[in-house]
C-alpha cells in the first residue's frame, strides 16, 4: 500500500472487512521483521459498546490479530487510555476488548496506570506513555466520528490515549488543536485502520451513531483526516489541527491528493438497516429523506450533510431527498448519489462525500 492511498471496503462483518484491508494493504510486508513489537491503539475513549458510536468495534483487532498471527506475528499488544474520569479497566471490559485479548492471547495495556516521559514534539513538551513508546510498528484503529469541540475525531486525535490524564488535562486547557498536531511528531502512525461503522455523528461518548459500513485504511494520518473531515461533510479549514499536523510535515491535507482504492462496492451487504441503529438526532434528521434500498455509506453522507445545515436552510428544502438503490431507473425532483441520476437534480457519487452532497444541497437552494 502506498502512503497516498486510502483503501476503502464495505460491509457489516468487521473482523473479515479488517483481515480483507490488512492482505490488500499487504500489511505484513510493511511491518517487516517478525520479532517486532506491534501496537494495536484503538478508541475506547468511554465504556460504551461500539454500537453506540463511541468506540473501535473489537472485531476490527480480532481481524487484524487474526492476520497478524497468521502471518507469523506474535509480539502483539492492545494499548489504550480512556479519558479523565473514565476507567480504561471497565472500558476493556464492556467493549469486549478483555475477553478479546484473553482469546487471542495477547497483552493489553492500560496506558492510565503507565509512566510517562517529555519528549519534544518539534516545539512543544509532551509527556508519552512509556508503552506506546516501546512498541515498533503502531497501528491505529480510531473511529471515525463527530467531536463536541474538535469537530472530528480520527487518526491523529486517536493518539490523545497514549499520553497521562495529566497531559490530556493540559490539551484542553490548550485547546486541543495545536497539542494534538504536535504529539503526532513524536507518535508512531505507521498503518492506520478506521472504524467507519458507525460512529457518531456530533459527540465522542458515543448516543448518535450513523451506520455507515465502511472501513478505511491509510498510511498517512493527515490525509486520512483529510478525506474522514470530507466524508462527514467538513471543510479541512474548519478542523485546525489537520491544517497544522500538515504544517509540521506530519502529511498530506488535501483529501483531493488521496489515491482512493474501494475494494468492494458500497452496493452490497451494507445496507440501511442492516447496520447498527441509528440515533435519535438522526433518525430526526431522516424526516427531510425518502430512502429505498440506499447503502448506508451513501445514506450516512446525506445525515452528514444535513447535520451541517442549520433549521433555516432545512426548512427550504422542498420536498424530501431520495436516496437509494430503489429510485434506479426513475425520475424525481432532488436525488442523491449515481442511483438516482434520473432525477431533476441529482449529487452524483457513489457513494458521494458528505460534504459533496453538502455543495450539492446548498446549491439547489440558491
Ligand atoms: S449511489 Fe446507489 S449504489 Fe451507490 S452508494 Fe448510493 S445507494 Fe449505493
Amino acid at each position: 500500500m502506498e502512503k497516498n492511498e486510502i483503501l476503502v471496503v464495505y460491509g457489516v462483518h468487521p473482523a473479515e472487512m479488517a483481515g480483507k484491508i490488512a492482505e490488500e494493504a499487504r500489511l505484513a510486508e510493511l511491518i517487516g521483521d517478525k520479532k517486532k513489537r506491534i501496537g494495536l491503539k484503538p478508541n475506547l475513549v468511554v465504556a460504551r459498546p461500539a454500537e453506540e458510536g463511541a468506540t473501535t468495534h473489537p472485531e476490527i483487532a480480532a481481524g487484524l490479530i487474526d492476520y497478524l498471527q497468521k502471518n507469523g506475528f506474535t509480539n502483539i499488544v492492545i494499548l489504550e487510555g480512556s479519558w479523565v474520569g473514565d476507567n480504561t479497566q471497565d472500558a476493556f471490559r464492556n467493549c469486549g476488548y478483555a475477553e478479546l485479548a484473553r482469546q487471542k492471547k495477547v497483552e493489553l495495556i492500560d496506558t492510565q496506570l503507565d509512566k510517562a516521559k517529555p519528549y519534544d514534539c518539534k516545539g512543544m513538551k509532551i509527556e508519552i506513555c512509556d508503552s506506546a513508546r516501546a512498541v515498533e510498528f503502531m497501528i491505529n484503529l480510531p473511529v471515525m466520528k463527530g467531536h463536541c469541540q474538535t469537530l472530528l475525531t480520527c487518526a491523529l486525535k486517536n493518539n490523545k490515549g497514549i499520553i497521562p490524564d495529566r497531559e490530556k488535562r493540559r490539551f484542553h486547557s490548550l485547546g486541543l488543536h495545536k497539542p494534538i498536531a504536535h504529539l503526532n511528531t513524536a507518535v508512531r502512525n505507521d498503518f492506520i485502520l478506521v472504524d467507519g461503522i458507525c460512529g457518531d455523528l456530533d459527540f465522542e461518548e458515543g448516543g448518535n451513531p450513523v451506520p455507515a459500513g465502511r472501513i478505511f485504511a491509510a498510511r498517512d494520518p493527515v490525509l486520512c483526516d483529510a478525506w474522514a473531515a470530507e466524508q462527514m461533510g467538513y471543510a479541512v479549514s474548519e478542523i485546525p489541527y489537520i491544517g497544522l499536523a500538515e504544517k509540521l510535515g506530519l502529511g498530506v491535507g488535501d483529501p483531493k491528493k488521496a489515491a482512493v482504492r474501494e475494494l468492494n462496492q458500497p452496493g452490497g451487504a451494507a445496507k440501511v438497516g442492516k447496520a447498527a441503529q441509528p440515533g435519535g438526532k438522526v433518525r430526526e434528521l431522516a424526516q427531510y429523506v425518502e430512502e429505498a434500498e440506499a447503502c448506508s455509506a451513501c445514506y450516512a453522507a446525506l445525515i452528514f450533510a444535513l447535520s451541517r445545515m442549520d433549521r433555516n436552510e432545512l426548512a427550504r428544502l422542498k420536498g424530501k431527498i431520495a436516496i437509494g438503490q430503489g429510485f434506479r431507473g426513475k425520475k424525481g425532483v432532488l436525488g442523491v448519489g449515481r442511483c438516482t441520476q434520473g432525477f431533476t437534480a441529482s449529487c452524483p457519487g457513489c457513494p458521494p462525500s458528505g460534504a459533496e452532497v453538502l455543495g450539492f444541497l446548498r446549491e439547489q437552494m440558491n
